[in-house]
């Protein structure tokens, strides 16, 4: 039977984030059997006045019900339904929660009241007393077959996202973590203390507003510098005093983020399949580009996946992956995907009591959206000017990043 989402009012939801594509909202009615605990997303247009790029917009349940499964754990999945939306219960949505939007997003994206579907999704944030969204980014070095002597020993030195920064950093962007994800990939107890505590450092830093670490208590966002929701969330998630020092909410927060990440095998999934799916570097994949003849850019359909997924698990693998002009469609496909898991989020609920080994794995993956094969010229702009910027800083500056 269909879920009719108008047997809810649109007040009895709640606005709780939203990324490029989609906004998100937290059933927040009296308890009804299929909404409690459940969010909804809905697709976001761009405003008129904001050029004509809109971002692409695959559709999300169908990917993540027949393809993502196949790569990742279905358990580290959060459940997703697609429901139907009526015209005027979007637009009521919409124009109610409006005001509840960061004014940045308002300016250039509004929600796109034309979809007559939205995405029904398990409520991690809201359905948690404590949650942490950790946004790993990439977690392996290139293979160095296709780089050019220039860059290669750079970028056998440095990470992607330590590079990434570091151009930031010199395009004026101050929320630029100097997070390494190698540390939080690495397994090791002490790279990961690493990780965690570089990510707390700058998100207190910078209030909250970096994009790889935010934390919701009871569905709201807490940041650093609202002392009294902090506070609260420190005595409700580890128990510690109203008047603890912040360092040892730091350590709380480390220590109990460190053994959940040290005992799930996710982590390494999600960077060996970025990695195993990346497999020419940017600068291959250029060079192969440059070689064929035709560079296909249609988005791929529903079964031009699956049919991917198929030969990128299969034995014959090799014969698809060799560097040749006519598996060039292949590669865009496979980068394609590498970019979906470099991007994806994780939900980690947190508990007072976190040492409780009872709690087993409840990790999710989220923001596994399909990226656009479209998108490959650009990310192929952006590699070089990442790796150019990092080349002219002097060797001794150079941060070594270590897999
Ligand atoms: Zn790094």
């Amino acid at each position: 039977m269909a879920i009719d989402i108008s047997q809810t009012s649109p007040a009895q939801w709640r606005y709780i984030s939203e990324g490029n594509v989609t906004i998100v909202f937290s059933y927040n009615g009296p308890h009804h059997p299929t909404f409690t605990g459940k969010a909804l997303r809905i697709r976001k247009a761009p405003r008129e006045t904001q050029g004509p790029h809109s971002p692409f917009q695959g559709d999300l349940a169908a990917f993540q019900q027949n393809v993502l499964p196949r790569l990742l754990d279905p358990a580290y999945l959060p459940d997703l339904q697609t429901v139907p939306l009526q015209a005027n219960w979007v637009e009521v949505l919409s124009k109610q929660h409006e005001p509840f939007r960061p004014q940045e997003r308002r300016i250039t994206s509004k929600v796109d009241c034309s979809r007559r579907t939205a995405v029904l999704v398990t409520d991690l944030i809201g359905g948690l007393t404590c949650a942490v969204e950790l946004k790993p980014k990439w977690g392996f070095l290139p293979n160095c077959l296709h780089l050019s002597p220039e860059t290669k020993p750079i970028k056998t030195q440095t990470c992607r996202t330590c590079m990434h920064g570091h151009l930031k950093r010199t395009e004026g962007v101050n929320a630029a973590t100097q997070y390494c994800p190698l540390d939080l990939f690495s397994g090791s107890k002490a790279r990961l203390e690493t990780a965690l505590g570089g990510l707390w450092d700058s998100w207190i830093r910078f209030n909250g507003s970096i994009n790889s670490l935010r934390i919701f208590n009871h569905g709201k966002v807490v940041l650093p510098d609202d002392e009294l929701t902090l506070r609260a969330w420190s005595r409700e998630t580890f128990s510690l005093p109203t008047d603890a020092p912040i360092t040892s909410i730091k350590s709380s927060f480390i220590n109990s983020l460190l053994l959940q990440i040290l005992r799930t095998p996710l982590l390494n999934r999600i960077s060996s399949l970025q990695r195993s799916l990346d497999s020419l570097d940017c600068e291959g994949l250029a060079k192969l580009i440059e070689i064929s003849p035709i560079f296909d850019l249609t988005q791929p359909t529903m079964e031009d996946w699956a049919s991917f997924v198929d030969t990128f698990l299969s034995p014959k693998h090799q014969n698809h992956s060799d560097f040749s002009p006519t598996n060039l469609r292949y590669h865009s496909l496979s980068y394609a995907l590498s970019a979906t898991f470099k991007d994806c989020s994780l939900i980690i609920p947190l508990h007072s009591d976190w040492a409780d080994d009872e709690h087993g794995d409840n990790i999710k993956v989220v923001d596994l959206e399909i990226k656009s094969v479209e998108n490959i010229p650009r990310w192929l702009k952006l590699d070089q000017r990442i790796v150019n910027e990092y080349a002219k800083l002097e060797q001794t500056m150079r941060k070594s990043c270590i897999e």
